[in-house]
């Protein structure tokens, strides 16, 4: 169910009712889709209209992506994640996309979030593999794979058009802390890759922070370092494996992750090869 009210304004912004606009829109969740699918100017709406950033972002950038999005409301996604894009394939073609939110509408501390999603899908069609096309099983790991060599060039580009990335940076930094609070460094060697990217991906997007708006402290990489030092240590190895070849194109993007790939899982499961 929508945060706002059935008899409240219709987020898109048409001026009528929500009950009388949108909500007769709404499609149930079926086998294929197992959500409740919104319509896309009812979930943006309210950051298109209270977002200067994100009206600029969206109204620049939204027609790059060709394929059809589905917007979900999703109550279960993970804790620290209210909102996640993905791509599933079927005998090896696109099935469909689907962003999901954990709130429908979108409110508008999530602007830099949901145009952070969508950069995701933009960069896919650039050539980069901006959503990882995953197992099932390897969901996770494959995404925070491509995640950390996405992210940075998503949070990059995103601070051009003003929005808020610095703030929301030490916000997923405080999330994952919590997150972390209470856990011993994981033994099995998918968990054990999945906190290393996210090691490595937070010190990445912590980079362009930095240059951005002047030095911040980075309070996760901190705990890792006094807490889980072998994590921490790996991490470091890869960060410069990386900082080595660079990931700016989607040719030394697709190499590294095939090296990464080959490196961390010999036997390929962790993404599959399209590359
Ligand atoms: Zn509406
Ligand atoms: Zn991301």
């Amino acid at each position: 169910m929508p945060w706002i009210d059935a008899y409240e304004q219709c987020p898109c912004n048409s001026g009528q009712k929500y009950k009388f606009c949108c909500e007769k829109l709404v499609q149930k969740p079926t086998k294929k889709v197992p959500y409740t699918i919104y319509p896309e100017r009812f979930v943006v709406g309210i950051i298109c209209r209270c977002s200067d950033g994100f009206k600029k972002y969206y109204d620049e950038q939204r027609h790059h992506i060709r394929e059809n999005v589905l917007w979900a409301e999703d109550k279960g996604l993970a804790f620290g994640i209210d909102q996640r894009v993905t791509k599933t394939y079927k005998f090896g073609k696109l099935d469909s996309i689907v962003i999901r939110l954990r709130n429908v509408p979108a409110k508008v501390e999530s602007a830099t979030f949901i145009a952070h999603e969508l950069h995701h899908l933009i960069l896919d069609q650039r050539g980069f593999i901006g959503v990882a096309p995953v197992r099932i099983e390897f969901d996770y790991i494959a995404s925070s794979l491509s995640s950390m060599l996405t992210d940075p060039i998503i949070q990059s580009e995103l601070s051009t058009y003003g929005l808020d990335i610095k703030n929301d940076f030490i916000a997923e930094c405080e999330t994952s802390l919590r997150a972390l609070s209470g856990l011993n460094e994981p033994s099995d060697q998918i968990n054990r890759m999945h906190w290393v990217f996210n090691y490595v991906s937070n010190i990445l997007e912590w980079e362009v922070v930095c240059e951005k708006h002047g030095y911040v402290e980075n309070e996760l990489v901190k705990y890792f370092d006094s807490m889980f030092p072998v994590i921490a240590e790996e991490g470091k190895q890869l960060y410069e494996q990386i900082k080595t070849y660079g990931f700016e194109t989607p040719q030394k993007q697709k190499a590294l992750i095939k090296d990464i790939v080959g490196r961390y899982d010999p036997k390929g499961k962790v993404i599959k090869a399209p590359f």
